[in-house]
């Protein structure tokens, strides 16, 4: 965390919030990339000493990015609450068992779409990103339609946005755009052009990310993704606060 405050603060940022993955199945076990939730406590105590060092100089949010599956809302509302993060994305990168952001799993997708179509795909996705909100349990969506990751694009899954967009505004969430597409198969930001225009129009606040991986990727295309929601209408970014939506001025 040290490292990527010193380089948020050579590239001259105010603000950076730390998001890592947190995934836990309804039965208790996680995947290999998740931190371990009996070790969150080391993961506060790291943001503490980053403000500590760099309070004044860079505003240290921390937050997780937590995977909603089907079953795992009881367990994450007990993990989440015995901590004092800034806020929780909650994503979506299972369906039925296929981690669809996965490489490995990649083949897996794309059998799923050669059977039924890359729309019946994306409504079963966007139908668990709904439950996801419905929840309460999360502040943020990420990368909110993170299913065109290997390039495809739904035609007309318009109404199931749609109904999931109303869903964040009702619940006063946000959603991420984030640049982490520009550096996969499908190459382009998330969310899609017709996502953006309805959150506009919704007036859903959004947040800015990169998901950076590396230190180096901490402002991965960042010019590129303030220019595209600025062409959407966005004059004001969020950040968040212990759980409450700051508004910026971009
Ligand atoms: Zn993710």
């Amino acid at each position: 965390m040290l490292d990527y405050c010193e380089a948020a603060i050579r590239k001259g940022f105010e603000e950076i919030a730390f998001t890592d993955h947190l995934t836990v199945f309804p039965d208790g076990s996680s995947t290999a990339h998740s931190l371990d939730w009996l070790k969150l406590e080391n993961y506060v105590k790291e943001a503490e000493m980053a403000r500590e060092k760099y309070g004044g100089r860079l505003a240290v949010r921390l937050g997780l990015e937590v995977d909603y599956i089907p079953g795992n809302e009881r367990f994450l509302e007990n993990v989440l609450d015995s901590y004092d993060f800034d806020f929780i994305m909650g994503s979506v990168h299972f369906v039925g068992g296929i981690c669809i952001d996965s490489p490995k799993h990649r083949i897996l997708v794309e059998r799923e779409i050669g059977s039924n179509g890359f729309n019946v795909f994306y409504s079963k996705y966007m139908r668990l990103v709904s439950k996801a909100v419905e929840t309460g349990l999360f502040h943020v969506i990420g990368h909110i339609d993170i299913v065109r990751i290997w390039g495809f694009n739904p035609g007309d899954g318009s109404m199931d946005e749609q109904k999931v967009l109303n869903l964040v505004k009702q619940h006063e969430m946000c959603i991420e755009a984030s640049s982490r597409g520009l550096r996969q198969p499908v190459n382009s930001i998330y969310p899609s052009h017709r996502i953006m225009r309805k959150a506009r129009e919704l007036e859903i606040p959004l947040t800015l990310g990169t998901d950076a991986h590396s230190v180096e990727e901490i402002d991965y295309a960042y010019d590129s993704l303030i220019s595209y929601v600025k062409a959407f209408g966005y004059e004001r970014i969020a950040t968040l606060s212990k759980r409450r939506i700051l508004e910026r001025k971009i």
